[in-house]
């Protein structure tokens, strides 16, 4: 990244509590990256209550290009992520956790290495400082399954530290806390990922806002994402594939019962045989499920078509060039 860059850098650091951290932090951002490219620094406070904002504003007020969004209440990492994505103005968005983990001074290698042609590079914390049971373990777990479920392997989801090029965030919705899972989601529109190693220190001050009950939370993003995924476009498949399962089962064992009473010596009178109950039971589900995949399918189109969302993503299009040639296939 030379002075003559054309990139334009949108740091964007969630901040929740953090007022120990906010000068240092701030002072190393800017040791990284003045005189190298344009930047802004998007800092946006999680509803604090330490008295953080004060100094946020008196950040703001020490240079042009920082800017700082108060959330009226805490609302969770992922929201704040979300709001200064959307209000970043650069080509390339980086996020950078607040409490002086991560290392600004890495910023500059991440950008430069999207020049070889990713959208997205993802901060690898190979030498993790945390604590080894509550979070190291939980997140090679975590980043192991996330990897084996949405396809795309990373070693460290998730690393906040990560640089993205603007366009690839643009059609990203978050929910939950879903911003650990930001490259499965991107990649699925194709967006070319990679990661880098990045260097992780100790916290020193402030305290950790998360325990281990984030793990069970991934867990349940994870079971969402890989549904979305896989049958956002067609969740008739899932379901049907579901209620088709039952049928095959309601049918199978309906035909045990009609040869219990018919064929078998001695026979088993159908109110006496078991059986009977699963045939209904299976015939049941089977139907319900049927249902609901019709019921999703109706779900689908409202969401895709209310918000104009096609159900793929175009790189380039070659358009015709002679200019006389009136484009015929065209309603008017
Ligand atoms: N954070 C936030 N809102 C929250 C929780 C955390 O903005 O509700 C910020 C926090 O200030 C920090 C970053 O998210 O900048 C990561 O938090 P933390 O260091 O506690 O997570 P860990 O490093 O333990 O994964
Ligand atoms: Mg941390």
């Amino acid at each position: 990244m030379g002075e003559s860059s054309d990139k334009q850098l949108s740091i964007v650091v969630p901040v929740f509590n953090e007022r120990e951290n906010l000068e240092a932090l701030h002072e190393e951002i800017r040791a990284a990256l003045d005189g190298r490219c344009r930047y802004e620094i998007i800092y946006i406070d999680d509803g604090s209550t330490d008295g953080g904002f004060e100094l946020l504003q008196r950040l703001h007020q020490s240079g042009p290009n920082v800017r700082v969004v108060r959330f009226r209440k805490n609302f969770g990492q992922t929201a704040a992520l979300a709001a200064g994505f959307r209000m970043a103005r650069g080509t390339v968005i980086v996020p950078l956790d607040a409490d002086r983990q991560n290392d600004p001074a890495d910023i500059p290698r991440l950008v430069e290495k999207l020049d070889e042609g990713y959208d997205i590079v993802s901060g690898w914390r190979k030498k993790r400082r945390d604590t080894f049971i509550t979070r190291t373990l939980p997140s090679r777990m975590g980043n192991w399954l996330i990897g084996k479920i949405t396809g795309v392997k990373l070693h460290d989801y998730g690393c906040t530290l990560k640089a993205y090029r603007a366009a690839s965030l643009k059609d990203i919705r978050l929910y939950g806390e879903m911003h650990r899972f930001i490259p499965a989601l991107a990649s699925w529109g194709g967006e070319r990922i990679t990661e880098m190693v990045v260097n992780h220190r100790p916290r020193t001050m402030g305290r950790t806002k998360y325990g281990l009950s984030r793990t069970f939370k991934v867990i349940l993003d994870l079971i969402t994402i890989k549904f979305l995924a896989s049958f956002s476009t067609k969740p008739i498949y899932v379901f049907g594939g579901l209620g088709g399962l039952c049928l095959l089962g309601s049918i199978l064992s309906g035909m045990a019962v009609l040869y219990y009473k018919y064929l078998a010596d001695p026979p088993i009178n159908m109110n006496r045989n078991p059986l009977l109950v699963l045939t209904m039971m299976l015939m049941t589900t089977a139907v319900q499920f049927i249902m609901l995949g019709l019921l999703a399918e109706i779900l689908v189109r409202t969401y895709h078509e209310s918000q104009g969302r096609p159900i793929y993503v175009v790189e380039q299009v070659l358009e015709a060039t002679s200019p006389s040639d009136e484009p015929t296939d065209r309603p008017t």
